[in-house]
């Protein structure tokens, strides 16, 4: 084994950050968090910090960095503390890491991937809305510079898995990617009108952030993982496919032409796609127990239902329509569940809002990374202008 590999972590103090951080402290002859970044949580992020003895933190608030600088200092820390977007995208591309865990929630995430990318970094894609909202520029600079990316999403981490299992490329008739169903499968569309943040991030299998259960539970997060599957895989929508899958044991599979369907299995924990990132091309521990396929029992599937869940139709709408509008399904879709996450809109308003910003807004240029950024900013404002329109009096309750 050669050196320990450097490895920053963008989005440190999220979920993500928490199971990423659990596998590399089981290898330190071979894993070593060298940057740990977050957005505004100082606290958490000095915490943090002690456990984990970074070269450099950064918190992308900038308003922030005398409360991290003295945060470190207080701690006897030697980290460097650093604030601001640039110091994120800076640090990606630095000599200070050699690979990067995208694991920001949401497009603030795209600056310090892309910068990871140019770099040329091996770099672990948990910030799938980078990827929704210039897919195509991000794969290019990945390609141009060598970068490696290891999806990290379970659903991709497992498609990668199961596509290492031949050295053609043209053979893949079919992918399956399957999705839990979230919180409220097999409701119909009507019962969740009243339906409340507390209830929609309850997800029955995972533990994640906020944001990505909300989405979960509009199947919104089945759909940016199609938009997602095509970029990484290259793979064009007709040859995508969604099945519920309530154990969320089978992460995606993967059919060849051959007839062979090859499917990774294990059990919902994050730290498996991340160890097989850390690891790749080797397996490492991660934590996570083996499954025990006998004490589960059974494997069900069923069709998604898309009256119920109509993100998931808009999001294969936006999939095929190309150009500029998965950025801004991905967008409006991130005023939505904001939206949603403070008590301001009803459940069924992020499908609503998200339909109409796609509606208005279908034709928007995408030619260049300006472009996309535009049409997102656009998006963003489209949707914040339609909120009281949809404003909720009553039963919807603030999260937090
Ligand atoms: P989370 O909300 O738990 O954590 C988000 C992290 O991003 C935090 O560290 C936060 O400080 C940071 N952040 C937020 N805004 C920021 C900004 N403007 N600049 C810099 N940092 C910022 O989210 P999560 O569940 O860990 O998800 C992170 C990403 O991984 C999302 O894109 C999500 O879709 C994806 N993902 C998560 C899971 C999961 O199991 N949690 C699974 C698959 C994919
Ligand atoms: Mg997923």
């Amino acid at each position: 084994m050669g050196e320990a590999r450097n490895v920053a972590i963008f989005g440190a103090t999220g979920s993500i950050g928490a199971s990423a951080l659990d596998v590399i402290a089981r290898h330190p002859d071979r894993l070593r968090a060298s940057v740990l970044a977050a957005g505004s949580q100082v606290d958490a992020l000095v915490a943090l910090c002690v456990a984990h003895r970074p070269t450099h933190a950064v918190i992308a608030d900038e308003s922030r960095y005398a409360a991290l600088r003295d945060g470190l200092r207080d701690a006897g820390l030697s980290t460097r503390a650093h604030a601001g977007g640039a110091a994120l995208d800076a640090l990606a591309a630095s000599d200070a890491c050699d690979t990067v865990i995208a694991a920001i929630v949401g497009a603030a995430g795209l600056g310090s991937t892309l910068a990871a990318a140019h770099a040329g970094k091996r770099l672990l894609l948990a910030n799938k809305e980078s990827l929704v909202l210039a897919g195509e520029l991000l794969m290019a600079a990945a390609n141009g510079a060598n970068a490696e990316i290891i999806p990290i999403d379970s659903e991709h981490n497992a498609i990668f898995q199961c596509l290492r299992s031949r050295d053609t490329q043209g053979d893949v008739r079919r992918i399956v990617l399957t999705a839990s169903g979230g919180p409220f499968r097999g409701r119909s569309r009507d019962s969740l009108a009243p339906v409340t943040p507390e209830q929609a991030i309850a997800h029955p299998k995972w533990s994640m952030g906020p944001k990505i259960s909300v989405d979960s539970a509009t199947l919104m997060n089945k759909g940016l993982e199609l938009i997602e599957a095509h970029h990484l895989f290259d793979i064009p929508g007709h040859k995508l496919a969604v099945l519920v899958h309530p154990q969320s044991l089978v992460h995606s599979l993967v059919e060849f032409v051959d007839g062979s369907t090859l499917a990774q299995l294990g059990l919902p924990d994050m730290r498996t796609s991340l160890a097989v990132g850390l690891g790749w091309p080797q397996r490492i521990e991660s934590g996570v127990a083996g499954l025990d396929l006998l004490a589960h029992g059974r494997l069900d599937f069923e069709a998604p239902d898309s009256d119920a869940f109509p993100c998931l139709r808009l999001a294969w709408q936006a999939l095929e329509a190309g150009a500029a509008a998965p950025a801004v399904l991905n967008a409006a879709n991130e005023v939505a569940v904001s939206a949603f996450l403070q008590g301001r809109i009803g459940f069924l308003a992020i499908p609503a809002l998200v339909e109409d910003t796609l509606t208005a807004l279908s034709a928007a240029p995408a030619e260049s990374l300006e472009a996309l950024l535009a049409a997102d900013a656009q998006a963003r404002r489209f949707a914040e202008s339609k909120l009281t329109e949809h404003a909720v009096t009553g039963h919807a309750h603030p999260h937090e």
